[in-house]
């Protein structure tokens, strides 16, 4: 059904006449590419004759939102998208082709009516995601600019490279466990989520029953989660894999997690030794299922309020302690041997 988005200027064809229309929208359904398209299709609606029209403006942005519908659809990035991405990078048209060693017209083409082919879709998306990467092809193409041009494109993504670090620490992360990755009873029949890290964290430092959460507190709380929560689920929260270190157990990386920009990590100074610590509002916890939130409250009530000592002599009691060699990952089937119970 037609519904009334607001009024324009525009000349009607059947009074022939300018003067102010009704802007009508309407749901519609077409093929495209053999794909049915659901889209927002826009009319002009002349109540004095009482005719619906498009002018040429209409038929390209109806052409656009189709297209759009189906971008969205296939999983490719929008129109706006592509134009959102060059504005970060403050680069015209014509010159990202000249950088990607694309026909001149080409992104001009795919912010309109043209299609992306998936390999073009991955790079452009390969450029917002890392400033880096463009930084490497920008310095390739360095001789198509004037060296004006050149300086500000370059200093433009190095300031968008420099506000990335969290981008690469990710990355760092995911590598770091890589290899572990294929062996479930490293990672706990699960795979590896920063986010989840990041919340898991982010519960505990936020739980008004965890006193004094230092980093090797935090550390144990989530090897206690992640170990519960495969001897109750069969899989870990987190995917992490931890291993033996002189300090407790540990996850593989920890000094990476503690740095991810949404760790809410403090760094203090304790009996003149740098110190961690970690405290956070109540927030939303997006990634953690209620199940996953049941096993931290679990962990909570058990283990919140515990001191250093009590958590070192109860990992002591541990036979996945006990039985790992120093700088060894702990077995994740050590869990069914768990000695802290809720
Ligand atoms: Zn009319």
């Amino acid at each position: 059904m037609m519904r009334k988005i607001g009024n324009c200027i525009a000349l009607c064809p059947f009074c022939m006449e300018e003067h102010s229309v009704n802007r009508m929208v309407e749901r519609e359904k077409a093929v495209f590419k053999n794909e049915e398209i659901i889209f927002d299709s826009e009319r002009f609606y002349c109540e004095e004759c009482g005719e619906y029209f498009e002018d040429d403006n209409l038929i390209k942005e109806n052409d656009i939102r189709l297209k759009d519908a189906y971008r969205e659809k296939m999983g490719l990035l929008k129109s706006s998208d592509i134009v959102a991405i060059r504005n970060v990078y403050g680069i015209s048209q014509s010159d990202l082709c000249r950088i990607l060693d694309w026909g001149g017209k080409t992104i001009t083409r795919y912010e309109s009516h043209q299609i992306q082919d998936k390999a073009h879709d991955m790079i452009l998306r390969k450029i917002s995601e890392d400033p880096g990467w463009y930084i490497d092809i920008l310095i390739e193409s360095q001789k198509a600019f004037p060296e004006q041009t050149y300086n500000r494109y370059y200093a433009k993504a190095l300031s968008l490279y420099t506000k990335s670090e969290d981008y690469y620490l990710r990355k760092c992360i995911e590598a770091n466990c890589s290899e572990y990755a294929n062996n479930p009873q490293f990672v706990g029949n699960a795979s590896l989520s920063i986010n989840k890290i990041i919340d898991v964290i982010k519960y505990y430092a936020s739980s008004g029953e965890v006193t004094s959460l230092y980093k090797s507190k935090l550390m144990e709380l989530m090897w206690y989660s992640d170990f519960l929560s495969y001897k109750e689920r069969n899989h870990s929260i987190t995917g992490l894999p931890y291993m033996v270190l002189p300090s407790g157990i540990m996850p593989e990386g920890h000094n990476y997690l503690i740095k991810l920009k949404d760790v809410p990590c403090e760094d203090v100074i304790v009996d003149g030794n740098e110190a961690y610590f970690f405290h956070a509002d109540e927030s939303d916890y997006y990634s953690l299922t209620d199940d996953d939130k049941s096993i931290l409250d679990t962990i909570i009530s058990v283990m919140g309020a515990w001191g250093k000592e009590k958590l070192i002599n109860q990992l002591e009691k541990e036979r996945a302690y006990k039985e790992t060699k120093m700088k060894n990952i702990v077995l994740y089937d050590y869990a069914k041997d768990l000695q802290i119970a809720p």
